[in-house]
């Protein structure tokens, strides 16, 4: 019986499991910060192997970097981040809270209405006329909207003065647009090719974040292909389908999937829009897929002076590519992941367990090796280290048998291996499936053949 997932069950679970913990926390924490515990950081880096490997290893125009966090200071003048990048902001003058105006619109609309074409003036009117309050203190008594820049700024303290300046990078794929150059040269790729960067962002976000949702440092799993005007719409249709192909492998339902389009365009965009899941909170934006037109490479080439056009070795054309953009938060696909595997079931014998019903690809264990008794131990552990050196394995001997696999649900191990009298007379074991609960038995040298067919990510 599938029960309803709350924010809490899960913030909850992550915590008494090992999959995230509240940042700094014995300092009282940090708001919108979230440490990855040892179960949590193994969920995150195989959602982003898994990624890496679709878009990047078995897509033969795909080329990957690691670009730096810290970039030459013009880069966010050519990218438009120092001038305007900002949402809307407004505080409470009664008790002094900041609110992101189109926010407190959607969510007092409850998703009905879509902020993101209003102006300020016009969210100013809708938040009078339909009595939107400050969910925190019931008042409103607000600001006018002031755009705040929420990029985080460091210093280098070479001077002493404003040119020490140095942002933290609120988006990667700047990584990508100033490397275009150098990864076209250096590869000899033709457009359309794309360039993949899976890397740490930083924004200093003010709207109470919502566990993982919303953070001030997080990851973005992204691309930006550069192709010709002329095939740019293909090429968006193309990754809208991919990037929801992608999420429906990793184990998300289609019904908890849907576009939304983008009501307001960038001056030089064609088409934008978002894949939104139904999160606990309600349907919220999961990745973005935007056509950026020729706006980056063109803001590059003013602002750093190299010319940014490709010259088509077939056709002998001259021009600058435009950019379609698909763009994933590793920490917002890895809460959504969460959300979906989280299930509560009612066994026969009256109890319940908690399963998460992770893609075996995804779960943070493959295998958790349960010597039924202490004194199998020795075999167990023989067992254990042959697989560690294949899969990321648990090894547990404490408590009884039917705990140890209710731990291993809730973390969404898919299989556990039990280690028995009989295991030292014909080497065989019992293996578990985490979701069917079935046991089987198996001749110890199968074990890795028949777990690495079943945890395959294609
Ligand atoms: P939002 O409207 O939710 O602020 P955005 O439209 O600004 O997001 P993009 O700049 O398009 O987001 O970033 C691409 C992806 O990066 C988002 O779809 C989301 O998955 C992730 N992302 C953006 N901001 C955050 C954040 N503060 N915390 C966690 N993930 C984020």
């Amino acid at each position: 019986m599938e029960s309803k997932v709350t924010m809490d069950k899960i913030v909850n679970l992550c915590k008494s499991r090992g999959f995230i913990f509240p940042g700094s926390e014995i300092y009282g924490g940090f708001a919108n910060t979230w440490d990855f515990g040892p179960v949590g950081v193994e969920l995150k880096n195989n959602i982003k192997r898994a990624w890496w490997k679709r878009f990047v290893q078995e897509d033969p125009q795909t080329y990957g970097v690691d670009a730096a966090i810290l970039m030459n200071p013009t880069v966010w003048q050519a990218s438009g981040h120092v001038e305007s990048f900002g949402d809307p902001k407004m505080d409470c003058k009664n008790c002094k809270t900041r609110h992101r105006a189109d926010t407190l619109i959607e969510n007092h609309s409850k998703g009905k209405i879509s902020a993101e074409g209003m102006t300020n003036e016009e969210m100013e009117a809708y938040i009078e006329e339909h009595d939107v309050r400050c969910p925190v203190c019931g008042k409103r008594d607000f600001t006018p909207i002031r755009k705040f820049n929420p990029m985080f700024t460091t210093s280098r303290a070479m001077t002493g003065d404003a040119s020490d300046v140095v942002y933290l990078r609120p988006e990667t794929c700047q990584g990508e647009y100033v490397n275009f150059l150098n990864v076209q040269r250096s590869t000899r790729a033709k457009v359309p090719f794309a360039i993949a960067q899976i890397g740490k962002s930083f924004r200093n976000e003010i709207t109470p974040g919502n566990f993982l949702f919303r953070t001030i440092e997080f990851e973005q799993m992204e691309l930006q292909k550069f192709c010709k005007e002329e095939s740019s719409m293909e090429t968006y249709e193309d990754y809208k389908k991919r990037a929801i192909t992608f999420v429906e492998n990793l184990g998300l339902k289609n019904e908890h999937l849907r576009f939304h389009d983008h009501d307001k365009l960038a001056h030089y965009a064609k088409a934008a829009c978002d894949i939104q899941y139904l999160f606990p909170m309600g349907w919220q934006e999961l990745n973005g897929i935007h056509h950026r037109g020729t706006w980056d490479l063109t803001r590059h080439q003013e602002f750093s002076g190299k010319n940014m056009y490709y010259l088509d070795p077939i056709t002998n054309e001259k021009y600058i590519p435009t950019v379609i953009e698909y763009s994933i938060g590793a920490d917002r696909l890895t809460l959504a992941l969460l959300c979906e595997a989280y299930d509560e079931e009612q066994l026969e014998n009256g109890e319940t367990r908690v399963v998460m019903h992770f893609h075996p690809a995804i779960a943070p264990y493959k295998v958790a090796v349960l010597p039924l008794q202490k004194n199998l131990g020795d075999k167990a552990k023989e067992i254990y280290n042959t697989l560690i050196k294949n899969f990321m394995c648990d090894y547990d001997e404490a408590g009884s048998i039917g705990k140890r696999y209710r731990r291993q649900d809730e973390i969404g191990t898919p299989f556990c291996i039990t280690i028995d009298f009989d295991t030292l007379e014909d080497d065989t074991v019992t293996i578990r499936d985490r979701d069917t609960m079935k046991q089987e038995r198996i001749n110890v040298n199968q074990l890795v053949d028949v777990i690495e067919k079943r945890i395959k990510f294609n």
